[in-house]
């Protein structure tokens, strides 16, 4: 099996288009020097060449101009965020009035919840998914108790049935219908952290606002890895960060997304901040906020330009890249690959619980009593092959298309073939 998964994976990296992409990143080596295989990029996406130049163009800026910094030079600090604004809204499908970064994602889901969590009368309940990513189910609990209201009453969740481990977009339609009159907002994932299911956007935004409800997505696995078109699929609001997918480093500066129809309503409650003030008349230091009528609206401080010019670095290469659509269809071939691999050479051993609706992660759950799941990520942790382990039994690994190659997948494949014939 070897030989020909190795000739074909060359073949696969021979003709993929976007080969030449993974030359722009630094790849992390093991301890023995050799280059790791990173399936970790939803996790933390590796850092491109470009970064240390953009980040090292603004210490310099600082270094040479001190405070003029702000309005001088190629890239002046002040309006800086302005320069990711168009790329970043090509990454999600969003007009450039429709999309700011900013803050980080948990930061920015309490600034759309204090905007869109209006309880009025019975709709006061926000829907979740009772296995949602930790921060997104604490920043909900205490938006309800921030307006007195207690999550055990008023917060709704979407459970899969025992022994499953995601809901079918048929399932939260259900959900939503028999809550439609008590719900004020739905707040879900593009792409579910743990499953690596995507969700269905359109429909469920088009349900949601048959009812008069709002919704609104956490985009934290999908900005970057799966098609977004929120303008046109008319969702509320979106949050997202930049660090997995978004290759722009640890802890860097978040995205957000706000409608056009709520962007340009510069009455629309918020908690606000003096960089979403009228540009215009920021300096003039009256106490007073008149809104940006863009996303911008919803800023508050002036942002960390350091962060701002790694994640300014990430967004050129999406641009040269060509966009997500060529991104997209690799991650296709490249994962698709990756599945049926699986299920030919281990499907006796592994499960991919990954759903047909996907991104690039697949999450793969051992049924081999020989080989849990905990000791199958050691011995690939030990190789130099970087997988995420999420409790209670799921590893994941999402090859990227940007730097990942068709022979990572098949290394990786081959590995756990041979850990399964206890030969490595
Ligand atoms: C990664 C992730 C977060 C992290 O939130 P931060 O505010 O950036 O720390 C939140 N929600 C989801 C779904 C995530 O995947």
């Amino acid at each position: 099996m070897a030989a020909s998964l190795t000739s074909q994976a060359r073949e696969l990296d021979a003709t993929d288009p976007l080969s030449a992409f993974r030359e722009q990143f630094h790849i992390p080596r093991t301890e023995d020097g050799r280059e790791q295989i990173y399936f970790v990029g939803n996790s933390l996406g590796l850092q491109p060449r470009l970064t240390a130049e953009y980040v090292a163009l603004e210490l310099e800026a600082w270094r040479t101009r001190g405070v003029r910094g702000h309005f001088s030079g190629a890239h002046p600090w002040m309006p800086y965020h302005e320069f990711l604004t168009e790329p970043m809204a090509r990454i999600v499908g969003g007009l450039p009035s429709e999309v700011v970064v900013m803050n980080s994602l948990t930061a920015n889901l309490h600034l759309m919840l204090a905007t869109f969590f209006r309880p009025q009368g019975r709709r006061n309940k926000i829907l979740i998914e009772s296995g949602a990513f930790p921060s997104d189910h604490i920043a909900v609990e205490s938006q309800l108790r921030w307006h007195g209201l207690s999550p055990e009453e008023h917060l709704l969740t979407g459970a899969p049935r025992t022994g499953e481990v995601c809901l079918s977009m048929d399932q939260w339609c259900e959900l939503i219908e028999r809550h439609r009159e008590e719900l004020a907002v739905i707040m879900l994932p593009g792409v579910q952290y743990y499953t690596g299911q995507v969700f269905d956007f359109a429909r469920l935004t088009k349900l949601a606002h048959s009812h008069g409800i709002t919704i609104g997505f956490d985009l934290a696995h999908a900005a970057g890895n799966v098609e977004l078109r929120l303008h046109e699929w008319d969702v509320d609001f979106a949050v997202w960060c930049t660090y997995k997918y978004l290759n722009s480093g640890p802890g860097s500066v978040g995205g957000c997304f706000v409608h056009q129809r709520h962007a340009t309503n510069t009455e629309l409650g918020r908690l606000a901040g003096w960089w979403g003030h009228d540009k215009a008349t920021r300096f003039l230091m009256r106490p007073e906020f008149k809104p940006i009528p863009t996303a911008e609206g919803w800023q508050l401080s002036n942002p960390p330009i350091l962060s701002l010019a790694a994640i300014r670095a990430s967004l050129e290469i999406f641009d040269r890249a060509g966009g997500m659509a060529p991104l997209i269809a690799k991650s296709r071939r490249l994962t698709g690959w990756f599945a049926a691999l699986i299920r030919e050479h281990l499907g006796d051993s592994f499960e991919i619980l990954t759903p047909a609706e996907r991104g690039c992660q697949l999450s793969l759950r051992s049924h081999n009593p020989r080989l849990p799941g905990k000791v199958v990520k050691q011995q690939l942790d030990a190789a130099g092959f970087e997988t995420d382990w999420r409790e209670p039994d799921v590893i994941r690994a999402a090859p990227v298309p940007l730097y990942n190659r068709f022979s990572d997948v098949a290394a990786f494949v081959e590995h756990l073939t041979r850990l399964r014939a206890g030969e490595a």
